[in-house]
């Protein structure tokens, strides 16, 4: 195996993109045009689901000891609060909390984790040039020290380079979408305040929204919709500072020592993220409102749910019709992401700057969702992605369900209790392969579930590990023997329930 690929961009989803194929004992070529790590406060959250991609990718320990976690939301709407949300009742994760830490600590988690995997990143070196044909892509990179350019040729490229990203506009993928007109203003540093640091905390105001973020080392996120008039002269730092004491209902004194940033979204998409020999993940292929945080999640996800594909292929080469087939399928499901975020966070920062009737009956239904336990049971689990869940693809059928395992969605990680204490499902799963778990629930009562790893016979095929016993009963929900074959992401790819369903049971 001697494969080519070239990841432009060492941001979160090109480092992921990087560490997971490393991990895969493929190796990839880095590039990025910075001369050296940034420090700028970019984005600060970190869900479950991007914390069990994380964990796969043998950094959430590192990342969970750099990193505040966080128990909730809070929102306040003219200074009165109209609703909570909490994580705590997240079911079916090891992560019942937020992770607040700044994108460049991540990153710098991500690059120790890349050197030490035997990866390194070319910096000071920019794309500025692609072409491919049917076997290789011809980059032009540019050495920004040494002022020269060369040609190298690759077998992959994956665009990861942000949303101005030269691979797009290279290979001519158009971004379709809009900016928004709204100007956003943020300051990182530490804070005297009496806010809760175990939560967030949004105040919608006639007059703009604020977000107030804890993060590690007493320090704080503050993030604003930028006020209608500036004086001319004003430190950016100083326009947050003077914003946050007008629209926070408990007092917020900045102390020195914050880096403040504006910036301007949009609601945007490559029109297409594969075409032929080239990938587009993370800001790369889609731009969106920083309501919700999916931005940092949604990049390592696309970039890791690539990353298995292509190095499967790279492990084990497969016809162009078969690559194919599979790139198609990634690129459909990250359709299919990005569209639910595009229309997620859209409608988050729409609802932030509602004035008058329509503020009245938005602070109505959200303080009704909450009092009905529906921000927590739905909202709280979509935005923290762990209820992700695929269309299937054409002829893969309708969707089954059986107890708590679905197919074309995320395996639960139920803690299963075995003789040594307890495994959770993920803990079973391989990192490069697809797996098949076996899960049969007969057995005596009390006795502890039987866990059992069995190689694939001859070594082809998925590695089989079988759990039985009766506390799967109660743990996942099921009455009868059901085989799910699990992907290295997490999903499951197929679902087979043995017998006709139990009381209780659904298969649609
Ligand atoms: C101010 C701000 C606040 C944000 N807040 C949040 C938040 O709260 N939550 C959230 O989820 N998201 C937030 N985001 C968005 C989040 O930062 C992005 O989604 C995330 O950085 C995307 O990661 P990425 O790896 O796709 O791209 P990037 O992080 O943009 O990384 C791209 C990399 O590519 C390199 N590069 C670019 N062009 C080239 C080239 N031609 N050749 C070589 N290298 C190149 C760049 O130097 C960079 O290192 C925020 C963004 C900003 C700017």
């Amino acid at each position: 195996m001697n494969p080519r690929i070239l990841i432009v961009g060492a941001g979160p989803a090109g480092l992921a993109a990087a560490v997971s194929l490393r991990l895969q004992g493929v190796p990839v070529t880095v590039v990025d045009k910075a001369a050296a790590p940034h420090t700028h406060p970019k984005a600060v959250v970190l869900w479950p689901r991007a914390l069990e991609i994380f964990e796969r990718l043998g950094v959430a320990d590192g990342l969970v000891a750099a990193g505040h976690p966080l128990t909730g939301q809070h929102y306040h709407s003219n200074g009165t609060r109209v609703a909570s949300m909490t994580f705590r009742r997240l079911r079916h994760t090891k992560y019942k909390y937020a992770l607040a830490i700044p994108q460049h600590t991540t990153e710098r988690v991500l690059r120790d984790r890349l050197t030490a995997l035997g990866g390194s990143i070319r910096t000071h070196t920019e794309l500025i040039g692609l072409r491919q044909d049917a076997e290789t892509v011809t980059t032009t990179l540019a050495d920004l020290g040494s002022g020269t350019t060369s040609d190298e040729t690759y077998d992959w490229v994956i665009g990861a380079d942000g949303v101005h990203s030269s691979v797009r506009a290279a290979t001519g993928i158009d971004f379709v979408g809009q900016t928004y007109e709204q100007t956003f203003l943020l300051s990182d540093g530490p804070c005297d305040t009496g806010l809760a640091t175990d939560s967030a905390h949004y105040f919608m105001t006639d007059t703009g929204v604020l977000v107030m973020v804890p993060l590690p080392d007493r320090q704080w996120r503050a993030f604003i919709s930028a006020p209608r008039e500036i004086p001319e002269g004003e430190a950016l730092v100083d326009t947050v500072a003077r914003v946050v004491t007008q629209r926070s209902p408990v007092p917020v004194r900045f102390l020195d020592g914050h880096a403040a940033g504006r910036f301007r979204i949009h609601r945007k998409a490559a029109e297409r993220v594969w075409q032929d020999r080239v990938f587009l993940v993370g800001d790369a292929a889609h731009a969106h409102s920083p309501a919700g945080a999916q931005g940092i999640n949604t990049g390592v996800e696309d970039a890791t749910s690539l990353a298995w594909r292509l190095g499967g292929i790279c492990r084990t080469p497969v016809s162009t019709a078969e690559s194919g087939r599979l790139f198609t399928r990634w690129a459909d499901e990250r359709h299919q992401v990005v569209e639910n975020v595009l229309r997620d966070t859209d409608l988050q920062t729409r609802l932030w700057g509602v004035r008058g009737v329509r503020r009245r009956l938005r602070d109505v239904v959200l303080y009704g969702a909450e009092r009905t336990g529906l921000l927590d049971r739905v909202v709280i689990p979509r935005q923290t992605q762990i209820t992700q869940r695929y269309e299937p693809a054409p002829g893969q059928g309708r969707p089954k369900a059986v107890g708590v395992l679905r197919s074309h969605a995320r395996l639960p990680n139920v803690e299963i209790p075995t003789g040594g204490g307890g495994t959770h499902l993920h803990d079973l799963l391989p990192t490069t392969e697809p797996i098949t778990l076996e899960f049969d629930p007969t057995g005596t009562p009390g006795h502890p579930t039987k866990v059992r790893h069995l190689a694939a016979v001859g070594g082809t095929g998925p590695d089989t590990v079988s759990l039985s016993g009766p506390a799967l009963r109660s743990a996942l929900g099921i009455s009868r023997r059901v085989t799910c074959v699990v992907r290295p992401d997490g999903i499951v790819a197929a679902l087979a329930p043995d017998t006709a369903p139990g009381k209780g049971e659904s298969t649609s």
